[in-house]
């Protein structure tokens, strides 16, 4: 195909200019250019310089020849693989951003970080000989330089360049004598920064599978070697032996020459999962998260671009790996939100990986004990493909789950935080010397009104999701639709006096735990104890080495970690996380509290759970308690079905932002005009506008519109049109729209 023509898209922040444009490509430049290119082309009537991405080519064009203008030059080290630029496309299409967002998301932040030339010195002598040669040379004004780099050789055989001249405070001449010499040799080759310590691990070995995982891998295993792109649901309780499937099943990846993306939620996560494969597969483990500095991520992007590497364990953004060919992907915890992005293009990494599976013809590994019921929904309808563990894989000690009734202890006159089963149970498991969690089930704003007597929750009828309560208008108002209602008195159910907005944070209950227990240590675990890089380490750390009792703490407590001690977990109050404005908050409040309780005994002794609650009878409670993610899933799909929520209608949030108020509302609701008289409108459900959680931040006032639809394709379509909008709109009160489809949180 000759490459007369260029279809080519701009890298620019305004949306509507983002269509595609078709250049002419110079003779000089045919045989250079290909997909991905990345070139420099005069735009607009001013005939500015700027970039943009070459998608394809074409013979002919169907304007005027004569207004043609032409590709000026190629930017030829920056080139960008082409399924990495057609995902961009996808990425951009499919979360309606812009070009530049997405490629943001997919390249390394700054592509021009150089690789770093660092020597290294290896000693060529032993320890013995060293410790004989200092001894030898101490004492001698001449040698004194040369003892120092001795000395630091004897801790560090293996050591850089710059650290052995910096610690030994010597200079370059002393090294380069010292290999004349033989005593150590120079290494020219360039020193990967690799962001672990590979010496530091042990090696480990496939663990015979048992029956369940046995039969999950032989499946697996056939769709890596037979190319089949299917999408595995790896739905296995926890100490399942989830890890060692995709462990396993990566081996085989490796022996066919391919690579493996292994995506998990969070950070703080990463370094257990990364000694585990390392102890397995070495130095072909790559990571990749934010915390990297520029220059580690950017070699772990080459390395994994030349091969090097081949497979890529970080959160969210290890998906990009720019592998080239791709023999399976995992995401482990698949239900976690962590998954789906909160900065622009808002993707979900579970979406791009089906979508670069797609491309590698590859199967991808959903992961989770309580898998997202639209996972769950698509794997019983066979767009997935089930795999189930539902056994443990090591003989653990037993845990009991308890439900404490809140109500109750009301009606008995305690009115503390703790229940009086709870409060027995702390007192004799620090009387045992053994270790307490206790969870705190808050998640953002949760703020609602309940009765403490009768546990009846207020709830919009329209949407069936809690009132959020406003202090100052003594209002409650539904945060999808905004319909509102006075605060009320008495419960409207069992008539009590009893009714209250719902809240406590881990500060009050460690200040009471303190007042009861005041000889038992305890350590808070939220937002405001685990600043800074090691925050969370550091209080891990410290209860791991048993410096406290007790670990007070929000959900940051109940993933991954593996306190042996820990025979105890008491979650405060359940109904926190249960009526938070949100459709998924039963969802999410049964993964937290099954997680937490999971906590409890995974040393030798047998554990314990206690989850108080003023809705004992609340399926997600029963659920949870029972550790029966199926009586979850059967309820939540009906909630689901009735109320037209996911996976059953898609939805998209319009976040409005301004410094004026009036002119916001006023904004908004003009908005929600103009798209009811939207041509598709009847396929869409428009709700609110409605101030959003966060309904000011900064004297920047929030309002959101939510809109639900039976297509996706529906609401992309209304996102381009909200952008055309917006655009229209006379912005001398500057606001700012986000938008995001299928969101994770509520805004
Ligand atoms: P999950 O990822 O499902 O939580 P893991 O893979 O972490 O489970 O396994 C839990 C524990 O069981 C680990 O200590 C692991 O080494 C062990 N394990 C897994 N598979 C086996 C097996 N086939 N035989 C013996 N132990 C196993
Ligand atoms: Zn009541
Ligand atoms: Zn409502």
């Amino acid at each position: 195909m000759t490459q007369k023509y260029a279809q080519i898209i701009i890298s620019i922040s305004v949306k509507s200019l983002e269509r595609i444009f078709t250049y002419g490509v110079p003779e000089v430049l045919r045989p250079n250019l290909r997909i991905g290119s990345v070139v420099e082309i005069p735009f607009g009537a001013g005939n500015r310089i700027i970039r943009g991405y070459i998608l394809g080519f074409c013979e002919e064009i169907d304007f005027d020849p004569e207004k043609v203008k032409y590709i000026i030059k190629e930017y030829e080290e920056v080139g960008i693989e082409s399924e990495l630029l057609d995902l961009a496309v996808f990425m951009k299409n499919r979360y309606v951003s812009t070009m530049q967002a997405a490629l943001g998301a997919l390249l390394p932040s700054r592509p021009n970080v150089r690789k770093k030339e660092e020597k290294w010195v290896r000693s060529l002598i032993d320890q013995d000989q060293l410790m004989d040669m200092i001894r030898t040379l101490k004492g001698k004004k001449t040698y004194e330089p040369r003892v120092r780099a001795l000395e630091v050789l004897l801790v560090k055989p293996h050591v850089s360049l710059k650290e052995i001249m910096e610690e030994a405070d010597v200079t370059r001449g002393i090294i380069t004598t010292m290999v004349k010499h033989r005593i150590l040799e120079l290494e020219e080759n360039i020193r990967i920064r690799m962001p672990y310590d590979l010496e530091a691990y042990e090696t480990s070995i496939n663990l015979s599978p048992n029956k369940e995982q046995d039969k999950a891998l032989t499946s697996i295993i056939n769709s890596i070697q037979e190319k089949e792109n299917k999408v595995y649901l790896l739905h296995g309780i926890t100490g399942s032996g989830k890890t060692e499937v995709y462990m396993q099943a990566i081996e085989q990846v490796l022996a066919m020459g391919q690579s493996a993306i292994v995506m998990i939620p969070e950070i703080a996560l990463t370094p257990l999962m990364v000694k585990r494969f390392v102890e397995r597969f070495g130095e072909v483990v790559g990571v990749m998260h934010s915390r990297l500095s520029e220059g580690e991520r950017f070699d772990q992007w080459r390395l994994a671009k030349e091969g090097r590497l081949k497979i890529m364990i970080g959160p969210r953004s290890a998906i990009f790996a720019p592998f080239e060919k791709i023999g399976l992907i995992i995401l482990d915890e698949e239900h976690e939100t962590s998954y789906k992005s909160e900065m622009p293009p808002k993707y979900h990494a579970r979406e791009v990986a089906i979508y670069r599976a797609r491309y590698h013809m590859c199967p991808v590994i959903l992961g989770s004990a309580t898998p997202l019921v639209e996972s769950y929904y698509k794997a019983i309808t066979e767009k997935y493909t089930l795999v189930e563990l539902e056994q443990k894989a090591e003989a653990l000690s037993p845990l009991r789950v308890e439900t404490v009734d809140m109500r109750k202890e009301l009606e008995e006159g305690n009115t503390s935080i703790l229940s009086c089963d709870l409060y027995k149970a702390i007192k004799s498991t620090l009387e045992k010397k053994e270790q307490i969690i206790l969870f705190l089930n808050r998640r953002g704003h949760s703020n609602f009104v309940s009765c403490r007597l009768c546990g009846y929750v207020l709830k919009c009828n329209h949407c069936d999701v809690a009132y959020n309560y406003h202090k100052y208008n003594h209002r409650l108002q539904c945060h999808y639709c905004n319909e509102s209602i006075p605060m009320v008195q008495i419960c409207p159910s069992c008539g009590s006096k009893h009714v209250k907005a719902f809240g406590i944070g881990t500060q009050k209950v460690e200040a009471y735990i303190k007042e009861i227990f005041p000889k038992a240590k305890a350590l808070r675990m939220d937002y405001d104890t685990t600043t800074g890089k090691d925050g969370h380490k550091r209080v891990l750390d410290a209860f791991e080495a048993k410096e406290a009792d007790i670990l007070i703490g929000t959900q940051m407590v109940a993933k991954g970690h593996h306190f042996k001690n820990v025979t105890l977990v008491g979650v405060m109050a359940a109904d926190m996380s249960l009526y938070v404005n949100d459709f998924r908050a039963s969802e999410k409040t049964f993964q937290l509290v099954t997680q937490v309780t999971g906590r409890s005994g995974r040393g030798d002794k047998a554990g314990r759970a206690i989850i108080q609650t003023y809705t004992p009878d609340h399926y997600s409670i029963v659920s949870a308690k029972n550790q029966d993610y199926k009586h979850f899933y059967s309820n939540e799909i009906q909630y689901r079905k009735l109320m037209g929520y996911a996976p059953f209608k898609e939805m998209m949030s319009v976040l409005i932002i301004s410094t004026d108020e009036k002119y916001l509302i006023q904004l908004c609701h003009r908005i929600k005009e103009r798209l009811s008289s939207y041509e598709d409108n009847k396929a869409v459900e428009i709700l609110g506008p409605s101030p959003a959680t966060l309904s000011k931040i900064r004297n920047n006032f929030r309002w959101v519109i939510y809109i639900k639809a039976d297509s996706y394709k529906a609401l992309t379509a209304l996102a381009n049109h909200l952008y055309n909008i917006n655009e229209q709109e006379d912005h001398k009160h500057i606001s700012h729209m986000q938008i995001d489809l299928n969101p994770m949180m509520s805004y």
